[in-house]
């Protein structure tokens, strides 16, 4: 069994507080589980309410001088970090595949975007600027944006590393000290980035992470009086919940949550182009992406076509495990695996067999087969809930107006893809469909520099770009009268 790189992970790993590890209060500790071989991979502390009192008191003293030093020093620090994800990028990637599945060639392109996302904020830090507003000549107003303070940061299984420092590397470049609380099946990647970054040079104490369970764990830091801000990175259901929670202490919360989102295909499209992104907008990580296009929509001229070439696509797939680099690897867990098997059979009753997939391998691992479901009415449960697994609706329709209709027809908002050549029709579906991220022909275009976030029960507050530093700052507006001698 263990091969060269199981030797990239430690036997056991601890909480990150304070720049060191340490086991948790409770001596707990929960196995990591490697997906695609159902081998437990080491073991990890689970932090309960007592470890999370810690790390936010940890963050609390750190947060004092680190806010207070000159931004350019937070540029230095950050710059140092992404060098140091890079220069481990193969190790972090082989970690991400062996926690949560995904292919190596995925994972490698996932911690680069870590690394660059620390480089991005890096830039940003000295340049978080207030506004001067004119009063008339007897005052003089400015307003300044200051970090919120202690910031936590509950995250997902799906893209462990970089949703890690999606949060984390604004929230630290605008002057805060964070706790995270990563997933309970990928803890891994957050303990290595944590450990990284003190190496680095990050002063120790403003980055800590607490492994746990949701209730547990997770439910502390929600709970938390001492969080200025929380960042909550996951399900619908779970995001309501934490923020209700967090309202209680007024904490500023941001939700990032699930989508349903649809990927357009009309007639005048780049045909290569457009079977690309529909298998790129599913098949990613096995679906397991709050972004994936998961509702196809096609122009009822070019369906049967389409979805023949479409399906010739899906048959070459190669299913494995992602550390042998197959096209898609298993999903994350057995629960997890239950959970889209069940809306498989929900499928079957609903629209009768799918045009391709629809079973479990007959395998260690959790693997699934790509699943496609033709013909798919909009009112039914497959094309309004999030599966988060590789199983694509395919719905036709018979105009623009339709086809916009159909990608609003659902209760989440967080992206949508379009494949036109006609650039008009194409700006006025970006104008009428209601998603944070907009792509016309290449599913998933943008990147760390581009806002994301959701409309709708997508989510509240952007990710990415400067427009993130938003969510790591409050405003304070200073008014002056200058006007007596
Ligand atoms: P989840 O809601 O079950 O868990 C997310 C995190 O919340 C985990 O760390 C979990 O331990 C924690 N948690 C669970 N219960 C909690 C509680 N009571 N209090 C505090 N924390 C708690 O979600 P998941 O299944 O891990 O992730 C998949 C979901 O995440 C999907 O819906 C996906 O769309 C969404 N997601 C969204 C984005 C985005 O940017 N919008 C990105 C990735 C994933």
């Amino acid at each position: 069994m263990p091969n060269e790189a199981l030797a990239t992970i430690s036997d056991q790993y601890d909480l990150w507080i304070d720049g060191t590890e340490r086991p948790a209060g409770t001596g707990d500790r929960l196995a990591v589980v490697d997906p695609a071989t159902e081998d437990p991979l080491t073991e990890v502390a689970m932090g309960a309410a007592d470890d999370v009192d810690d790390a936010v008191e940890t963050a609390r003293d750190a947060f004092e001088p680190w806010h207070r030093r000159p931004p350019k020093e937070r540029t230095r620090v950050l710059t140092a970090i992404a060098a140091a994800i890079r220069d481990e990028s193969d190790r972090l990637a082989r970690i991400e595949t062996l926690e949560n599945g995904k292919p190596l060639a995925e994972a490698a392109e996932q911690v680069e975007r870590a690394a660059r996302h620390f480089e991005y904020y890096a830039g940003v830090a000295d340049k978080i600027q207030g506004e001067s507003i004119p009063l008339g000549e007897e005052y003089v107003d400015y307003t300044i944006r200051e970090p919120l303070g202690v910031t936590a940061h509950i995250v997902p299984w799906n893209v462990p590393i970089y949703l890690f420092a999606r949060s984390v590397a604004p929230a630290l470049a605008a002057g805060n000290a964070a706790v995270v609380k990563p997933a309970e099946e990928t803890p891994l990647g957050a303990l290595e980035l944590a450990r990284l970054a003190t190496e680095a040079g990050l002063p120790e104490g403003l980055l800590n992470v607490v492994p746990g369970y949701g209730h547990e764990a997770g439910a502390a830091i929600t709970d938390h009086p001492e969080v200025d801000g929380l960042t909550f990175t996951g399900s619908g259901p779970t995001g309501t919940a934490v923020a209700k929670s967090a309202i209680e202490n007024v904490t500023e919360t941001h939700l990032e949550l699930g989508g349903k989102s649809p990927n357009v295909v009309f007639p005048d499209t780049d045909w290569e182009a457009a079977l690309d992104g529909t298998m790129t907008a599913i098949f990613t990580n096995a679906g397991q992406v709050c972004s994936a296009g998961s509702r196809l929509l096609v122009h009822e001229e070019i369906h049967e076509e389409f979805v023949a070439d479409l399906l010739e696509r899906v048959a070459a797939l190669d299913v494995g495990p992602g550390i042998d680099d197959a096209d898609m690897g298993p999903l994350v867990s057995e629960s997890h695996l239950e959970k889209v098997q069940k809306y498989i059979e929900i499928g079957r009753a609903e629209v009768g067999e799918p045009a391709t997939g629809g079973s479990v391998l007959e395998r260690d691992g959790y693997f699934v087969e790509p699943t496609v479901f033709d013909e798919v009415p909009m009112d039914t449960r497959i094309a309004q809930e999030e599966i988060f697994g590789p199983v694509l609706t395919v719905t036709p329709f018979a105009d623009e107006d339709e086809a916009i209709e159909l990608a609003n027809a659902t209760d989440y908002g967080l992206v949508a893809g379009v494949y036109t050549e006609n650039v008009g029709r194409a700006h006025r579906f970006a104008r009428e469909v209601d998603a944070g991220q907009i792509y016309v022909n290449e599913f998933f275009a943008g990147g760390n520099e581009t806002p994301f976030g959701g409309y709708k029960a997508s989510g509240i507050g952007r990710e990415n770009g400067v427009q993130a530093i938003d969510n790591y700052t409050q405003v304070k507006n200073v008014c002056a009268n200058i006007g007596r001698r």
